[in-house]
């Protein structure tokens, strides 16, 4: 399986990295081995002084696809999820500079984190799900579908363009602003309207 991310989905976070707004969305993506173990922490690597988290709606793939017109994407989903994408920020602003691919700073082990999933049956509107994030008790991120520059079914149908969409893939749709730094000890919790997803400690 593979994960892809969507880069610069939130207007309020593009600003707060100083990045321009982009006219499509912009994708990378994780290997499976970047996904952090069922109840393991997030461990810092050694090659960083700067790991962000970065708190993302996620959707879990469920139908094979290529190719997928917008109107039929909701076909292809059932479940949606919270998911960590943690960012070596300062190798990623230097990788950046020289032009080079972010893969080193973005898919590293364990820079990925993925919750429990629920099902969309359980969401009135999935254009307006709300989410947020708990560091230490106190919320750092707060987000809400309806802010995304590309909603849940223009980024299946864009991203299927590129990529063949397989059964248990994973979509990270982007995050909105408040992003920072993790430190050793810290305690990460995550909320999909209201309901606590996930509890994950930094060592
Ligand atoms: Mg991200």
């Amino acid at each position: 399986m593979k994960v892809i991310c969507v880069g610069r989905n939130y207007a309020d976070h593009i600003s707060e990295l100083n990045n321009t707004k982009p006219s499509e969305p912009v994708l990378f993506l994780k290997p499976d081995s970047a996904i952090i173990l069922k109840n393991r922490p997030f461990y810092i690597p050694d090659f960083s002084n700067d790991i962000n988290y970065e708190i993302e709606l996620i959707i879990k793939i469920s139908r094979l696809g290529k190719h997928i017109q917008m109107k039929f994407s909701h076909k292809y989903y059932e479940y949606i999820g919270l998911g960590i994408d943690f960012t070596a920020r300062d190798m990623q602003t230097d990788l950046k500079k020289k032009g080079l691919p972010w893969e080193k700073s973005k898919a590293f082990d364990g820079s990925c984190f993925v919750s429990e999933w629920v099902h969309k049956s359980n969401f009135k509107d999935l254009n307006k799900i709300d989410f947020n994030l708990k560091l230490n008790n106190n919320i750092v991120q707060n987000g809400n579908s309806n802010l995304m520059l590309w909603k849940i079914d223009e980024l299946i149908s864009y991203i299927s363009t590129f990529f063949t969409l397989k059964i248990g893939d994973i979509i990270f749709t982007g995050t909105p602003s408040g992003v920072g730094k993790v430190s050793k000890n810290d305690i990460l919790e995550g909320f999909l309207e209201n309901k606590k997803m996930f509890n994950l400690k930094i060592k």
